[in-house]
């Protein structure tokens, strides 16, 4: 088994929303384990790392929004996908820097994948239901864009291993991930739990 390792940013609206606990609550529930937390207002120049580490993110997220403007018959607001995705760093600069938010590294079995899973898709209009992002928020491209601002959907959780490897080493140093045990990890992990009667 590979246990990963994921970051995990609640962004200032999920902050705001008093959803701290609660954003927690889904992750800690699946067994996944707290390595690190802390809590900071982030710099315009720490988000830019932070986005920018990921190599054709700009990329990515202009052509997701363009699919999603497609796929509702609507137009895509900017005249290619870099200068869509550059917009969309901007607005994260000033959206991260506008209060406190909650970073963390959770760790455990395809860590990455299921903290993915429970976040949910990017724009909370269709994100599932049961996911974060679907549950606790209502925002859209069209809403964002229009008001010339990034999505508010309370979190980012890493994409991939590779992203959260880099993520990681920007908002925490190695001193500051605790390696520990969980008693949990038997019941999750252990090939024959003899542990356990007495
Ligand atoms: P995710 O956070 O799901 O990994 P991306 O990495 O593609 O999504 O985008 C990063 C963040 O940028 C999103 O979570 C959202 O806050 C914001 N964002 C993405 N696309 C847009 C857009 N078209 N307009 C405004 N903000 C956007
Ligand atoms: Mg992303």
């Amino acid at each position: 088994m590979i246990k990963e390792r994921t970051l995990v940013l609640i962004k200032p609206d999920g902050v705001q929303r008093s959803l701290v606990g609660e954003i927690i609550k889904r992750y800690e529930r699946t067994g996944l384990k707290l390595i690190a937390i802390k809590f900071l207002v982030p710099t315009a120049e720490m988000t830019e790392k932070h986005y920018l580490i990921n190599d054709g993110w700009i990329e990515s997220v202009g052509k997701k929004t363009k699919e999603a403007y497609e796929k509702k018959g609507e137009k895509y607001p900017f005249d290619d996908v870099v200068e869509g995705g550059r917009w969309v760093l901007e607005k994260l600069k000033k959206f991260l820097s506008s209060g406190p938010v909650v970073v963390m590294v959770w760790e455990g079995n395809e860590a990455v994948g299921i903290v993915r899973k429970i976040t949910g898709g990017t724009e909370p209009l269709s994100s599932d239901v049961g996911t974060i992002r679907g549950d606790f928020t209502l925002d859209s491209y069209s809403l964002a864009d229009g008001d010339s601002r990034a999505v508010r959907n309370l979190v980012h959780a890493s994409g991939s291993m590779e992203d959260s490897e880099k993520e990681i080493k920007i908002w925490f140093g190695e001193k500051e991930l605790i390696n520990y045990r969980l008693v949990q990890e038997q019941i999750l992990y252990d090939v024959n739990l003899d542990g356990i009667l007495e």
